[in-house]
């Protein structure tokens, strides 16, 4: 289960890929972390999706990561007498807290927080931004609305209030249900859809409380203004181009990517960038030009991770959407401008040891031609800061806590591998070695790089950087 390539691969499950043999087939396609998104998703499923992974994982013996995401505050109109109306530009239309049928002149809004936030002048936007209102009066019972782009409008389709900050906790009732169903079946991520404030993000981890990494979904204009924050209180986080492209000015979402995964990379957070990336591939076996060139893009900007949504969840051809995202990583991290194209986003250490040791084996290893930087890593966090440094030369993560590995395989560069403690110094090279020869990275006679905390067992300790041979056998010599 060596990968060819550095980024990594989520790919969401439904039902084109709910079979334990097809979850099987895309993480041989390459898949290293697995999607459960909670808004389709009954506790009934998730227990079933994660019982399927967690036995191809075993049958793999490869760590496979959990998401789970969280529907979040998604916003939904209610009910029409006959299922859909027709709205016309410059009509006006009411969103109200009636909760009977709605017609051509109005519509139930299951929100009461809405009616206190919004403000005239500010702007709904329905069913993925195709309908567009503009509020020109709100009362604690009706907003009085402006159509400004009319269209078909159906029953509980999503409404967008860009222009307003809601106050909306990030978890819903649902949410709080479905996260604890998530924590119960040992869930690596979960996934906070919607998030406006880091409070929300606060929220959350109180919850969790560590049992598994939090991942901030960045849709909404209201994060992206508190972006610095947001990330650094996430474990990793989202660029959920779906729908910031609904909330954002479509044109604005290509440079907002970009500036999201260099804070991602300033801050030694995981980035995934999600949605669309190949969404022809729900219906054709191959992809747009456009579409690769925006995975290739992705993945040239040094992402964390690329996801894909329908296409591997209900599309017709999810094993061959996968396959085509590890090919595109592999030829574009191939390129001859790849290498420099990194580097030229990378930032100082920051003043820790285990930064300074990341920093030094990077150098230490590409000015070597090192086979590998073997890390060992308990929290994972050491691993974390290995791969911030983007080093050309494969990182090995080794740790004896299985969580650790299925939560870091989400990590660009991270290959990950369970192994029992070291038992001292030793033990720990020649396993370091051991593995590195038995994981296909490195041959007898090549040399490889291995950092550790010492003492061992003290996690957040990284303080040692180790050159040494493999022998022969596998096994290490400094
Ligand atoms: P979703 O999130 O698929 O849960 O909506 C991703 C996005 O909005 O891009
Ligand atoms: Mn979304």
């Amino acid at each position: 289960m060596k990968r060819l390539r550095r980024v990594k691969i989520l790919a969401t499950l439904g039902p084109a890929s709910d079979s334990e043999d097809m979850i099987a087939k895309l993480a041989e396609a390459g898949a290293d972390v697995f999607r459960i998104n909670m808004s389709h998703a009954s506790h009934e499923v998730l227990a079933a999706l994660v019982g399927r992974i967690r036995r191809v994982e075993e049958t793999l013996n490869h760590p496979l990561g959990i998401l789970v995401d969280l529907q979040g505050p998604k916003i939904r109109v209610g009910t029409f007498a006959d299922g859909s109306v027709e709205l016309q530009n410059e009509q006006s239309f009411h969103l109200d807290t009636n909760p009977q049928d709605g017609d051509e002149t109005r519509v139930h809004l299951p929100h009461p927080e809405i009616f206190e936030a919004l403000k005239s002048g500010d702007r709904l936007l329905l069913d993925d931004g195709r309908i567009q209102l503009r509020a020109t009066k709100v009362t604690p019972e009706a907003i009085t609305c402006e159509v400004v782009h009319g269209g078909t409008l159906s029953n509980r389709k999503g409404v967008s209030v860009p222009d307003t900050l809601l106050p909306l906790s990030a978890l819903t009732k649902k949410d709080r249900a479905d996260l604890s169903a998530a924590l119960k079946h040992e869930a690596d991520w979960v996934a906070l859809s919607f998030v406006q404030r880091p409070e929300d993000i606060i929220e959350v981890r109180k919850i969790v409380q560590g049992k598994a990494g939090v991942l901030a979904k960045i849709e909404k204009p209201q994060a992206i203004e508190r972006l610095h924050d947001i990330i650094k209180l996430s474990d990793a986080f989202m660029i959920a181009r779906g729908d910031l492209g609904v909330e954002m000015p479509l044109e604005q979402v290509p440079g907002l990517q970009k500036r999201m995964i260099r804070l991602a990379r300033r801050y030694g957070k995981p980035v995934v960038v999600a949605t669309q990336m190949l969404e022809s591939m729900i219906s054709a076996p191959i992809p747009t030009r456009a579409e690769v060139s925006d995975v290739s893009i992705a993945v040239f900007e040094g992402a964390d991770a690329i996801m894909l949504s329908a296409e591997s969840a209900s599309g017709a051809f999810p094993a061959e959407a996968v396959t085509t995202m590890d090919r595109v990583a592999i030829a574009v991290e191939g390129d001859d401008n790849y290498p420099a194209i990194i580097r030229a986003q990378a930032h100082e250490p920051e003043a820790t040891a285990a930064d300074a040791i990341s920093a030094a084996t990077r150098q230490v290893a590409e000015t070597l031609d090192l086979a590998a930087i073997v890390t060992y890593t308990s929290s994972g966090s050491t691993g974390l800061r290995a791969a911030r440094e983007r080093p050309l030369t494969p990182i090995i993560a080794l740790s004896p806590n299985q969580r650790t590995m299925r939560r870091i395989s989400l990590v660009w560069g991270l290959h990950c591998v369970r192994t029992k403690d070291a038992a001292d110094l030793d033990d720990m090279v020649d396993r370091a070695c051991a593995i590195a020869y038995s994981e296909g990275f490195a041959r007898p006679g090549d040399r490889i790089a291995i950092t550790a905390g010492v003492p061992l067992r003290t996690p957040g300790s990284t303080n040692m950087l180790r050159i040494a041979f493999v022998s022969q056998d596998g096994a290490g010599s400094s």
